[in-house]
């Protein structure tokens, strides 16, 4: 199973990725993530990389590509994989197809989470991550039990770097305008699956594995 997971930053991408990993076994393959990690390991692509991510920028189309190439051509994506984060331009889609047809495969679904921009600003600008287990909480709507604390292991909670206001409505209005066109593409190759992400956590999932398991449209 091939699938691209799509939705503007804090749709959920990352809650529901997790849990269609878990449940139809497919290794998750994001490009924040891959980022994140080279900016931690501070490699010279991560080094790169962070300069576009504070200012809520894409990453070039290349640098993106070039790592996304080269995580696909590994063993455990022969089963299937789940992109999360990519595509994000259309040189980027036309990038995958090209290196799918080489590989003698295709995407099977594209899972679009849908949510208002202004519900993203809420809960982009509230998101907290514990720097040692990389739990995720919400200062309004899924607080820690102590302020700044993780509950599950009781490591110190952070703001990303790219999740403060000014860069969130950046990030936004950038991949509101880039996403548009790759939505469209999809739509017309008909594997678009627009799933309703303001419901609850659940009840997404639900509406997401109904489309994996071929029992909606
Ligand atoms: P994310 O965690 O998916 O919101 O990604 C965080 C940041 O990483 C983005 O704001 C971009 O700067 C960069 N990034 C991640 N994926 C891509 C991509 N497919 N194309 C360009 N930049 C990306």
């Amino acid at each position: 199973m091939n699938i691209i997971l799509t939705g503007l930053p804090g749709a959920g991408k990352g809650t529901q990725g997790e849990r269609i990993v878990e449940e139809f076994g497919i290794p998750h393959i994001s490009t924040g993530d891959m980022f994140r990690a080279a900016i931690k390991e501070e490699t010279e692509m991560g080094k790169q990389a962070k300069s576009y991510m504070d200012q809520g920028l894409l990453v070039p189309d290349e640098v993106v590509i070039g790592i996304v190439k080269e995580r696909l051509g590994k063993a455990d994506c022969e089963k299937g994989f789940m992109l999360d984060g990519f595509p994000r331009t259309m040189a980027q889609a036309e990038a995958l197809d090209a290196t799918l047809a080489e590989l003698g495969r295709s995407i099977d679904h594209v899972i679009n989470i849908d949510v208002d921009r202004s519900i993203l600003m809420e809960r982009l600008t509230g998101r907290r991550i514990c720097k040692n287990c990389g739990a995720t909480y919400h200062v309004i709507f899924n607080p820690p039990s102590q302020e700044g604390i993780c509950d599950k292991c009781g490591g110190e909670l952070y703001q990303r770097d790219d999740d403060n206001e000014a860069t969130v409505a950046t990030r936004l209005d950038v991949n509101i305008e880039q996403s548009a066109p790759i939505l469209k593409y999809y739509n017309e190759k008909g594997l678009l699956r627009n799933i309703n992400g303001q419901q609850d956590i659940n009840k997404v999932f639900e509406d997401v594995a109904q489309v994996l398991r071929g029992q909606a449209q």
